[in-house]
């Protein structure tokens, strides 16, 4: 009897503390978010969110609350759900959801405006080349063939002419700003022009420049196409809307340098950021005994081989130098030592191929006829023999300690990739470093507010986690690849934060003070 009565009671109040929770929740909801005046609300959307990475600079970093954030593929959108607890996820494709986010916010902002909207569409640029291309299926009367991903920013462009945000940060490939798109109206339209056309009527100034962020303080070289959108009426006046909205050096909208030019700090090197790493190889040691994070891919002996004798800097297809004899006068082609006879190492396969008895040049397998006309007979003998992989120099290169990081990529694990190889030890960069590089850990001298906050959890919609709540490398390394880093999120979100006099006091960006700068530029 008593039992039974306990039971009641505690299920009665476990029901009145949901309740309670859900109300102090939605009292907090509304505490939390800051007016600044009539119909601005201090917090920002994201689009195109990827894993949220960015984000980290806004949200934790600037303490710019995210009400929503998009993304199209389910475990990103799930290290969102885990990540930013209060930050509502879209997930899906943004044409068909843009209706929904403009709604959930004018709903939650009660009509007024976001002070900032964040897009980083996955497009792909266009070289002068692909411009080129359009233009000239255009003049014989063709429907030119575009990538459909270029095309993205257009339902962003939809929610910032409905939301009209004081602010607006687009994030692009550098090649972006000569990248021609069909418009809403099936034109031909250049981007920026786009932006342009039909932001300025609403009162937006708009600038776009590209930034390497290593010039912001990040460890690893990365240029992007920034974007910023404005229409806050002070600083509209200041510096009004212009036709050609691309300019070659970055505008007072965007962040100032504070590394590596002459008189400020020296770009952050590769040894600062990770120096400090314990060591690990790739055939002996793949992961640290106390961090799972630092942890690398196993190489096989043939990569072994090939960057062991490869020094800081260089690229294993420069190892013309014979290891048995010493011998250095071995040509770019030679996969053997023409004094000894030893391999060298440098990146081999081995092909099958045959040789022409017309004309001596040296044919694959797969080619049954030479370009002299003759045809390989079925019994013709092919014979196996070793090649220098075809490849770019920048890859199985290894890179520099004092320089920053090279850009860091989906393939960050892949030593055949890019500029991936740890500048002495046998591997490629551990998962721990990539987040070191990626500024979304902080490495010794620095103090980012998002240090270790984000976690490699990622959530579905029912509360299942992907991976049994494991990180896996790859994800990891994919999400680091495509992001934004948080530092340059910061920066540039920083920037806007200091040029907006509605906004006060401790909550203006730390660090480097841009109020000198100001004063030059808009007084
Ligand atoms: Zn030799
Ligand atoms: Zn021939």
């Amino acid at each position: 009897m008593v039992r039974e009565l306990a039971l009641v009671i505690r299920n009665s109040l476990n029901e009145i503390m949901s309740e309670v929770i859900i109300y102090l929740r939605q009292v907090y909801d509304f505490m939390e978010l800051k007016t600044l005046d009539e119909e601005t609300i201090f917090c920002s959307i994201s689009t195109f969110s990827g894993g949220g990475i960015g984000d980290a600079g806004i949200e934790w970093g600037c303490k710019v609350p995210v009400i929503s954030a998009c993304e199209l593929v389910p475990d990103r959108a799930g290290l969102i759900r885990h990540n930013y607890p209060d930050t509502h996820v879209f997930q899906g494709d943004i044409w068909q959801l843009k209706q929904d986010i403009i709604k959930h916010a004018q709903l939650k902002l009660k009509d007024k405006s976001p002070w900032l909207f964040v897009m980083s569409p996955p497009c792909q640029g266009m070289s002068s080349n692909g411009v080129g291309r359009i233009r000239a299926s255009m003049a014989v009367g063709k429907r030119p063939k575009e990538d459909e991903r270029n095309r993205l920013v257009l339902p962003g462009v939809e929610i910032v002419e409905q939301l009209k945000p004081s602010w607006f940060l687009l994030e692009n490939v550098r090649r972006m700003e000569n990248t021609i798109i069909t418009n809403e109206k099936g034109e031909l339209e250049n981007i920026l022009d786009m932006l342009g056309r039909r932001l300025h009527p609403l009162g937006y100034t708009i600038r776009s420049a590209i930034i390497d962020f290593r010039d912001l303080g990040v460890p690893h070289h990365r240029q992007r196409l920034i974007t910023i959108g404005c229409r806050i009426p002070e600083i509209v006046k200041k510096l009004p809307p212009v036709a050609e909205i691309f300019c070659k050096i970055p505008s007072p909208l965007h962040p100032i340098r504070t590394h590596g030019v002459h008189g400020r700090f020296p770009h952050i090197s590769m040894r600062e950021s990770i120096g400090h790493m314990p060591v690990l190889d790739s055939l002996t040691k793949t992961v640290d005994d106390k961090d799972p994070y630092h942890q690398i891919p196993k190489w096989n002996q043939e990569h072994y081989f090939c960057m062991e004798h490869t020094p800081e800097g260089c690229t294993a297809f420069d190892n013309n130098t014979c290891i048995s004899c010493g011998y250095a006068a071995n040509l770019s082609k030679d996969v053997d030592c023409l004094e000894c006879g030893e391999r060298l190492p440098k990146p081999q396969i081995n092909v099958e191929e045959w040789e022409c008895p017309d004309c001596n040049f040296t044919l694959r397998k797969s080619r049954t006829a030479c370009k002299c006309g003759f045809i390989r007979p079925n019994e013709m003998k092919v014979s196996r023999n070793r090649r220098v992989v075809r490849g770019f120099k920048t890859s199985y290169r290894r890179l520099k300690w004092d320089s920053p990081a090279s850009t860091l990529t989906m393939n960050s694990g892949v030593i055949s990739s890019d500029m991936k190889g740890h500048p002495e030890q046998n591997r490629v960069l551990s998962v721990r470093e990539i987040l070191l590089l990626s500024s979304l850990e902080a490495h010794p001298g620095v103090n980012y507010e998002w240090d270790k906050k984000y976690e490699f959890r990622s959530v579905n919609k029912d509360g299942k986690r992907f991976y049994n709540g494991d990180f896996t490398p790859k994800l990891v390394r994919q999400v680091i690849g495509e992001s934004i880093p948080p530092l340059a999120m910061n920066r540039i979100v920083g920037r806007l934060m200091d040029l907006d006099s509605r906004i006060e006091g401790p909550t203006k960006t730390k660090g480097i003070s841009t109020q000198k700068f100001l004063e030059e530029v808009f007084n």
